[in-house]
C-alpha cells in the first residue's frame, strides 16, 4: 500500500494526533475530513468529549466522528500549522498546510471554538502562545478578558 502521507498515532497534545510521514508545501492538501452532512449539531461523542463537527454553512454541520475520517485525528493548537478547509465546488473538507509542514510533525488547526465552549475544553498544545484553552483565534484576547474578570478576588 502507498504511503498515504499521514499516520494517526499518540500524541503529547491529546490522545491520538494526526502526523505527517513526509513534507507538505504550504497550501497543500495533507488528509481528507470525512464525514455526513447533518442539520442538527452533532453532540459530544465519546468520553474523550472530543468534538468533530465543521460548521460547513450557518445551520449545517460536517459530522467527522466516524474513526475512518482521517481528519479526525488532527488536534487543536493555538499555534497551528494547518487549516481545515471546505472547497465547496466538491463538497469536499481537507486538512491544508498553513505552513510547510516536515515528515514526523504533529498536523493541528484551530478548532475555533466559541468562549462558551472554550470553558469546557482545555488546551494542552505546548505552545509559547498557548492560552489554556480551545478557543478560535480571534476570540483569544476576550478569553484572557474574561479569565482576568472572573478571577476571585483576594
Ligand atoms: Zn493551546
Amino acid at each position: 500500500m502507498s504511503d498515504p502521507g499521514f499516520e494517526a498515532r499518540d500524541s503529547a497534545i491529546a490522545g491520538l494526533g494526526l502526523f505527517a510521514t513526509r513534507s507538505f508545501t504550504r497550501g497543500e492538501r495533507i488528509a481528507p475530513y470525512q464525514g455526513r452532512t447533518t442539520t442538527t449539531l452533532p453532540s459530544h461523542h465519546d468520553a474523550t468529549h472530543q468534538v468533530y463537527a465543521l460548521e460547513i454553512i450557518p445551520g449545517v454541520w460536517l459530522d467527522g466522528s466516524p474513526t475512518t475520517n482521517p481528519g479526525r485525528y488532527a488536534n487543536h493548537s493555538c499555534a497551528p500549522n494547518a487549516e481545515l478547509i471546505w472547497e465547496s465546488q466538491s463538497a469536499e473538507a481537507w486538512i491544508v498546510a498553513a505552513d510547510p509542514i516536515q515528515a514526523g510533525q504533529e498536523v493541528t488547526f484551530d478548532y475555533g471554538f466559541s468562549l462558551a465552549e472554550s470553558l469546557f475544553h482545555p488546551c494542552r498544545c505546548g505552545a509559547a502562545e498557548c492560552v489554556g484553552r480551545i478557543i478560535a483565534a480571534p476570540l483569544r484576547p476576550q478569553l484572557r478578558r474574561h479569565l482576568r474578570f472572573s478571577r476571585p478576588r483576594d
